[in-house]
């Protein structure tokens, strides 16, 4: 059985006495609730990382970064490698976003670099892959798709599917409230699943979370949810909201 993982990526928003308010309705709401196999993610910005670790202690809620640097250390200014996040107890980080592929540049390559340091440093990586509009438009959703899967996988050893989650966002459905639909992000997530199967195996791919994300929110979460290959949402600005979270969780655990 494959988790079902709620991931809230926040981005650039949120200061500290809003990430302190936030964590209190959560650490209050998932008191005494049983999650299930429900997995509930949140990624604030670096300064608060460790202050939401605090917070959420005991909560089932795991903490993740946004990104990391692919080096291990040295004189890399406002960067922050991956073994000073794990030396803060964190399990989780996001890496690909495609912020971060259009605002800096970021190749498949330098990716692989990151996601390989994560999982170097005993943390999961959330890969975020997707293709633009004009890709789509173009009829090269497929081949970006695998494209970007051969770049920041290769070569890299997966034992049980277990230690990566791979995060689907068309880039034209991110902060647009332009979903994909569920049948159009069940397609590439069918098509990455394949991908895992003959790259790796069967097994393999059966246990690796896939996560629908691009303008996820409570009213779309449910179709998306009920496609065989979607394994739930990493969620930008629906998840800023504490309601809309914890509504966001409510749905993926009364889902199936
Ligand atoms: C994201 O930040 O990864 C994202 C999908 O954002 P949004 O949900 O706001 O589209």
């Amino acid at each position: 059985m494959r988790d079902i993982i709620i991931a809230g990526n926040w981005k650039m928003n949120k200061d500290m006495e809003a990430v302190r308010a936030f964590c209190k309705d959560v650490a209050g709401a998932f008191k005494g609730k049983v999650l299930g196999r429900v997995l509930p993610i949140l990624a604030p910005a670096y300064p608060f990382l460790a202050i939401m670790l605090r917070e959420l202690e005991g909560s089932l809620v795991k903490v993740a970064a946004q990104d990391t640097s692919s080096h291990a250390d040295g004189a890399f200014t406002g960067e922050v490698s991956a073994s000073m996040l794990a030396s803060m107890g964190l399990q989780y980080c996001i890496v690909g976003h495609s912020e971060r592929r259009a605002y800096h540049h970021e190749s498949n390559e330098i990716i692989r670099e990151k996601l390989l340091a994560v999982m170097d440093n005993g943390m999961k990586p959330i890969l975020c892959i997707g293709e633009t509009l004009e890709q789509r438009d173009g009829g090269i959703t497929d081949q970006v798709i695998l494209e970007q899967l051969d770049g920041c996988l290769r070569g890299v050893q997966l034992y049980s599917g277990k230690e990566l989650i791979i995060a689907y966002e068309p880039v034209w459905a991110i902060g647009t409230g332009r979903n994909a639909t569920g049948d159009q992000a069940q397609e590439v997530h069918r098509l990455i699943r394949k991908w895992l199967t003959d790259q790796y195996s069967k097994d393999l791919a059966d246990s690796l979370s896939i996560l629908y994300g691009g303008s996820v929110k409570p009213q779309n979460l449910k179709e998306l949810l009920s496609q065989p290959d979607i394994d739930g949402g990493l969620i930008g600005g629906a998840s800023l909201d504490s309601k809309s979270y914890l509504t966001m969780m409510d749905i993926a655990i009364n889902h199936k």
